[in-house]
């Protein structure tokens, strides 16, 4: 056992984490966890984690939903596009008859890029894999003080941790570097390093040099939208609309909404007619690469909106998933939602 997996290993024994989807790491447990986890962080996903497989207990359930159902379940948790692929996915397993378990067989899942192929190879299946995330690009580059970053660093960090895990078991090896990415060589602030299984072999530790790595890319530039959002009613229901199949929140539910600082224009720019607008408050909401600056407004309209739009009562409302980008809004709507 090389001296890099034999500490950290011993490491993982007494310090990893409780996390209920390794209590018993079925493949179906590991596909759902580890999409729930792409993008959120893991005390945000260990509530839902629970909520999900209640509702959907096999792989086959969660085949059986409905697309709707599949996207209120996730509610919340943003990037739908990972619901309706894990939706998907499961689909074209129950039509395959079994669950893939070599790299090109899982690659070809709807939403399975190259993490979640590692990731189910090593965990679900104890095959030669590594999961490389940014915990583990960045112990990687601490450890060895490298100077690459983006797609380099990753091929690196892959290659490296492949050779150290040797003959030990995949699953617990990957593990336990997501917990060291995650608990003690910290993204943000001083890494532990006093506490760290691999301090004596960390070349950036050694120099304190920690927060030096990894080498920083260029910063994004986040382009920044001003919208005017309404929650208006007519004849007593709720006026919402879906957004178009293609896109940003695609096929989702919002309130109306259009791009300009004033209301007035807003309104005209959605086709709707409506009486005085009284100001609810500011929120914002960041994606990827973008962010949006969202005054609402309440009111009543004039009279009935356009095709497009839909007119809900409370109950419908709720039915429907809304994305957390409209969540002032539903709060405001529906209290202690
Ligand atoms: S010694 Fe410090 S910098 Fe090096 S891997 Fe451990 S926590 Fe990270």
């Amino acid at each position: 056992m090389g001296t890099l997996s034999s500490s950290l290993l011993a490491w993982y024994g007494r310090m990893g984490r409780s996390l209920p989807w390794r209590d018993d790491p079925t493949p179906y447990h590991v596909l759902l966890s580890e999409t729930m986890l792409q993008q959120t962080r893991v005390g945000a996903v260990l509530s839902r984690y629970e909520e999900i497989l209640r509702a959907a207990p096999t792989l086959e359930a969660l085949a059986s939903l409905k697309e709707e159902e599949m996207l209120k379940l996730w509610e919340g948790l943003g990037y739908y596009s990972r619901a309706r692929n894990l939706w998907k996915a499961a689909q074209k397993i129950q039509e395959d008859g079994r669950f893939p378990d070599d790299y090109e067989g899982l690659k070809a899942l709807p939403g399975v890029g190259d993490y979640t192929a590692s990731a189910l190879l090593a965990i679900a299946f104890h095959k030669k894999a590594i999961a490389v995330d940014g915990n583990l690009e960045r112990v990687y580059s601490r450890l060895r003080m490298s100077m690459k970053e983006g797609p380099g660093l990753k091929k690196e960090a892959g290659s490296f941790f492949l050779e150290e895990l040797g003959e030990e078991d995949p699953s617990a090896f990957n593990q336990a570097l997501m917990d060291l990415g995650e608990l003690v060589c910290l993204p943000k602030g001083t890494p532990r390093c006093e506490e760290c299984p691999l301090k004596g072999l960390c070349l950036a530790h050694h120099e304190r040099a920690e927060l030096q790595f990894p080498k920083k890319k260029a910063p994004s530039t986040r382009k920044t939208v001003h919208l005017q959002v309404f929650l208006l009613s007519y004849g007593g229901k709720r006026v919402l609309r879906i957004r178009p199949d293609k896109g940003l929140l695609a096929s989702l539910a919002e309130f109306p909404n259009a791009e300009t600082d004033d209301p007035k224009e807003a309104l005209s720019l959605l086709g709707l007619r409506a009486g005085p607008l009284s100001p609810l408050g500011h929120s914002s909401h960041t994606f990827t690469h973008l962010r949006w600056e969202m005054d609402w407004h309440e009111g009543e309209l004039l009279s009935p909106p356009p095709e497009g739009y839909l007119l809900l009562d409370e109950e419908e409302e709720r039915a429907l998933p809304l994305p957390s980008a409209f969540s002032f809004g539903r709060k405001k709507r529906v209290p202690g939602d």
